[in-house]
């Protein structure tokens, strides 16, 4: 197997914030052979990290930023600027799958214990022979915890689904101590691995609409997008027209 390792990062700025503009199999190969943290951005965390310093330098100090949705992938045409989406899910799945052809470990931090076991079940079933070293649930008390255990493992790849910003600055805290890892926060992710919750369908993804398609099923997120999303647009098109 061939990987490009020659890749460089491209970043292309929104509202302050570098977004990675690599396609879906060049972001898998870049990380895989430079390490570090990825986060996959979204107007809700631009909104949350303009109002906390600590979290826009773990933003702005990541190997890798994706752009998760449709926001950004919006907000950067108004910008004028074409970035293809990276959906975290995807990228996740795609880390699994390099971590299993590598022979790479794993490990998995976050979700309740329910839908984490169901999760591995699920991924095990998929990848029969993926080196799982590590799987915790995200309702521990003290992330110290957790934090050692995965110290002492030492995990290739570590895929963490606590919601953000808690899981950003949970794998900040990992990055000096896992130094050789690739560390993802993924989110909801293994709620849809686990089967609890549906993926939207096809069409919604290809649309970008799977933000639509979850509010409707969940309609306690409205509070999430609204009004995060709008204000957003509108921050953005100010800065198209008269700079930041
Ligand atoms: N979660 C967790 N610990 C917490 C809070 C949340 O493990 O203290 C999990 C939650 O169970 C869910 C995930 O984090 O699996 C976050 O999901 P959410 O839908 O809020 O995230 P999004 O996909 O919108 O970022």
């Amino acid at each position: 197997m061939w990987y490009n390792i020659y890749m460089e990062r491209n970043t292309v700025d929104i509202l302050g914030y570098g977004v990675d503009t690599f396609s879906f199999d060049n972001a898998v190969d870049y990380i895989v052979n430079n390490h570090g943290q990825i986060v996959t951005i979204n107007p809700e965390m631009i909104e949350c990290a303009d109002k906390d310093n600590n979290f826009r330098t773990i933003i702005n100090n990541a190997e890798m930023v994706v752009p998760d949705g449709i926001g950004i992938q919006l907000g950067l045409k108004i910008l004028g600027k074409n970035v293809k989406r990276i959906p975290g899910i995807d990228l996740g799945k795609a880390l699994l799958i390099r971590a299993n052809n590598l022979n790479k470990s794993v490990a998995f931090v976050g979700a309740k214990p329910k839908v984490i076991e169901n999760a591995v079940i699920n991924i095990k079933s998929e990848l029969p022979n993926l080196n799982i070293v590590y799987q915790h649930d995200g309702y521990f008390s003290d992330a110290n915890v957790i934090i050692n255990e995965l110290q002492e493992k030492q995990p290739d790849f570590v895929l963490v689904a606590l919601g953000s910003p808690k899981q950003e600055f949970f794998i900040s805290e990992l990055k000096g101590l896992l130094p050789n890892a690739v560390m993802i926060g993924l989110g909801g992710s293994f709620d849809v691995w686990a089967g609890m919750v549906n993926r939207a369908p096809k069409i919604y993804q290809k649309l970008g609409l799977e933000w639509l398609y979850r509010t409707i099923s969940e309609p306690r997120r409205i509070k999430r997008i609204f009004p995060s999303l709008p204000f957003f647009v509108l921050k953005v098109v100010k800065e198209r027209m008269i700079g930041r």
